[in-house]
């Protein structure tokens, strides 16, 4: 009675291990990343986050833009003062960096070049006026 009980839990240490039959990794889990294995692939975009739509405004600073880049050249703006799109008229005036230019050539005893900077328009400062109502809307100022 005593020779033939075995308790049923009971696990020889001498005993051949392999045909032992427990759920191992392979089982429970997914196959382990190796170097044959297929490469983490991310779900489809948008899975699991919300979507977020960006609706677009608009800005009105279109007219704001188009006084600052008034330049040397005539500019197509709409006017502040009689609200209508026109094309600006320039004039060229004597500015910092005519007199400056003249200055220099003077200091360099250059008199008979100080009269250059008068006549080129680069040295020039630009008066922006409305053809229509004939109020100065902006001065280009080179320095
Ligand atoms: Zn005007």
């Amino acid at each position: 009675m005593e020779k033939d009980y075995t308790p049923p839990h009971y696990s020889n240490p001498h005993m051949d291990q392999t045909d032992i039959n427990y759920p191992g990794p392979q089982a429970a889990y997914p196959p382990q990343a190796g170097p044959h294995a297929a490469p983490f692939q991310p779900p489809p975009y948008g899975f699991g986050h919300p979507t977020i739509t960006v609706q677009p405004t608009m800005v009105p600073v279109v007219a704001q833009m188009a006084v600052v880049n008034l330049t040397d050249t005539p500019g197509r703006i709409t006017c502040s003062h009689c609200m209508t799109d026109i094309i600006t008229e320039t004039e060229y005036i004597n500015g910092l960096l005519t007199w400056l230019i003249c200055g220099t050539l003077v200091f360099f005893f250059c008199w008979l070049c100080f009269w250059i900077p008068f006549c080129v328009d680069s040295c020039k400062d630009v008066k922006h006026t409305c053809p229509n109502c004939k109020n100065i809307l902006r001065i280009y100022k080179r320095l």
